[in-house]
């Protein structure tokens, strides 16, 4: 079914190539600013809808993108089924599917009673679960906590004397600051956040008063699934301000009294409440599949074929908003050119030129797009725990996460400090240095500059050999894109990036706005290294790189452990994809692969809870550790650092 929609298209596609590629192989050695066009101006169009991962918009750039390695001639990655006629089977064979929550809706369950008041309150209209609620029954006297917050360091705590304590928790959105957004309780203020502070304090459910007087103009009103680390193990609902009024009235009391207490200006308001409460929360969640997509260039030497190079790229986006946007409102289809239809057309243009030289590559060249990036890096986390070739014999792993912004000539490069080697082959790459210019006739480019051929008779390819990149270098191999799950492997990685913009995950990243001639360079010096990885006799050898992230970029905590979380789906504790040399995780003898289950007396059950207790944590102190290791608990000590 999901097919069916683009099989013409692929249709044509399939049939005009055999001829085509022959006829013009000679002139297609160079990444082409146009075919950059071509490729970045669909897959960015409205009619991809801003590529969620999980929706049609994704899986028809998945099929596009398929079509497109059909056509190249690359070699299906997923066997599913034999050889066929069919093209939709051909194009499921290039297509790696993974499980994906695409949302969340109503299940038929829900239901809130309050004795004394006059009927049951109506899901949908006067309440919400949120979509990482757990689904349960739960009944119970509540109670009041004001924001719902506990921060030890700032000596407050709503659930303070147990107040609680098997009870079902009510609590305001937002913080003691206000409308403050750098306030010192800025951290505290999402529901995650508070959900978890509810269940440490031994509520039976949440209950947040809606900020909107419509309730559904609120935004947690809207059921929606963020993705990333499972349910909150307890019921977590939005109630509507008027339900919550009928229900404080029971108490004497009134919203608007509580609120006013509740900015620290009057004594805390905190109290029990009267009335019992019953609360069945419901919410159905609909895995879809998501894919990777995957074709092979197959090597030519007989013992190096064995050895493969990746060139990858994300193409999932953002949609119309929601998670991941930084646009003020959601609902606009967020374009995703730079982020990241630029990479893919990269990955594309790369496989057409590694496709259509004559001399083939001698170890095996896999062009992989990856899905579900913006919600935690899950296609490529995917594929590192389920890879179609053994990654022992993967080489490198080259990532391009929005190649199209370029100004002044300014390309970042991370991971090289991944391998030994990577420093000198960008350098040399970057230099094109040990080449002659030929400019015979018949081999000019577009442009009208010189084909660029290397010292063995092979172009080298680049559309201006005179001018380099003014690069910066990253030695890391974590980062915010796809190459971590990769580097979290100990592969070599390298990641291609322009630089962030004003666009960036806003509706306006769009395709007129791409610098094409520059990414088009980009790619040539792309080509270059993986030309050289490909020549060298000797694979590239993987170094543990500095870490360039100990300065708590975006955490804004206090204190650092070097972990390396893995952020897919989970409810049983925190994997960790890989742990930092010489970090307090080190030392403490975590390993990757490990599940931290406790921190300090905090369970851990979730990226969440994890970064909850590690917000509690401070500097120089000891904490007991607990860890699943190979179906063994483990209990160790780890002592955070402070952050620099
Ligand atoms: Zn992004």
């Amino acid at each position: 079914m999901k097919t069916k929609r683009v099989s013409l298209l692929l249709l044509a596609l399939l049939f005009t190539t055999a001829a085509a590629i022959a006829q013009q192989q000679s002139a297609q050695l160079e990444p082409s600013a146009a075919r950059l066009q071509q490729h970045i101006s669909y897959l960015a169009s409205d009619a991809l809808n801003g590529r969620r991962t999980g929706t049609q918009g994704a899986n028809d750039a998945a099929h596009y993108i398929a079509g497109e390695f059909a056509r190249l001639g690359l070699r299906p990655a997923i066997q599913k089924a034999g050889p066929s006629r069919r093209l939709s089977v051909a194009i499921q064979q290039y297509l790696q599917s993974f499980p994906y929550v695409a949302g969340v809706g109503l299940g038929k369950g829900n239901e809130l009673t309050v004795t004394n008041t006059a009927d049951s309150f109506h899901s949908g209209d006067d309440w919400m679960p949120l979509g990482f609620s757990s689904n349960a029954r739960v009944e119970g006297g509540a109670a009041f906590v004001g924001f719902g917050i506990t921060a030890s360091e700032l000596k407050h705590d709503d659930y303070a004397g147990g107040l609680a304590n098997g009870r079902l928790a009510i609590a305001l959105q937002g913080t003691p600051d206000g409308e403050n957004p750098h306030g010192q309780f800025a951290r505290f203020e999402g529901v995650r956040w508070k959900a978890i502070a509810a269940r440490n304090a031994g509520a039976k459910a949440l209950i947040v008063i809606a900020r909107e007087a419509t309730f559904k103009d609120d935004r947690l009103a809207k059921l929606s699934y963020d993705n990333s680390a499972g349910d909150a193990g307890l019921p977590v609902i939005v109630i509507s301000r008027q339900s919550a009024d009928q229900i404080l009235k029971l108490s004497a009391s009134s919203l608007s009294t509580l609120e006013e207490g509740s900015t620290g200006k009057k004594p805390n308001t905190n109290r029990l409440l009267a009335g019992q409460m019953t609360l069945t929360t419901d919410v159905v969640r609909e895995e879809v599949e998501a894919y990777n997509v995957i074709g092979v260039l197959e090597g030519s030497d007989r013992l190096l074929k064995n050895e493969t190079i990746i060139v990858g790229a994300h193409y999932d986006h953002l949609g119309t908003g929601g998670e991941g946007s930084l646009a003020p409102r959601s609902g606009e289809i967020h374009h995703g050119a730079d982020d990241n239809a630029s990479g893919t057309a990269g990955v594309l243009e790369l496989a057409r030129l590694f496709t259509s030289q004559r001399i083939k590559p001698k170890r095996t060249i896999v062009f992989m797009c990856f899905g579900g990036e913006e919600e935690g890096l899950l296609g490529s986390n995917y594929y590192v725990n389920h890879p179609t070739t053994p990654l022992a014999n993967t080489v490198a792993m080259i990532n391009m996460d929005m190649i199209g912004r370029m100004k002044d000539r300014k390309l970042i490069i991370g991971g090289v400090g991944t391998a030994k080697e990577w420093r000198e082959l960008v350098a040399s790459s970057n230099t094109a240095q040990g080449v002659k210019i030929t400019a015979t006739a018949g081999t000019a480019t577009p442009s009208g500059m010189p084909v660029v051929v290397g010292s063995n008779g092979r172009p080298i390819m680049t559309v201006d050999s005179s001018k380099t990149f003014d690069l910066t270098l990253q030695e890391d191999g974590y980062g915010p894109s796809d190459h971590s799950s990769f580097y979290a492997k100990q592969v070599p990685v390298l990641f291609f990036w322009t630089g962030t913009h004003n666009d960036y995950h806003k509706p306006s990243d769009t395709f007129d706005k791409i610098n094409y001639t520059d990414e088009a360079r980009v790619l040539s010096l792309v080509a270059r290294i993986v030309r050289d990885l490909d020549n060298a006799d000797k694979r590239v050898t993987y170094t543990v790189a500095k870490s360039d992230s100990q300065q708590g970029r975006s955490t804004g905590f206090r204190v650092y452990l070097g972990t390396i979380p893995n952020y897919s789906d989970s409810n049983d504790g925190l994997l960790l994809d890989g742990v930092r040399d010489d970090s307090p995780a080190s030392k403490a003898g975590l390993k990757p692969g490990d599940k931290i289950v406790k921190i300090g007396n905090r369970d851990v059950k979730n990226v969440y809870d994890y970064t909850y207790a590690l917000g509690e944590m401070k500097a120089g102190e000891e904490y007991p550790i607990e860890v699943m290791r190979g179906g063994e608990k483990l209990t160790l000590k780890i002592k955070p650092e402070a952050r620099k």
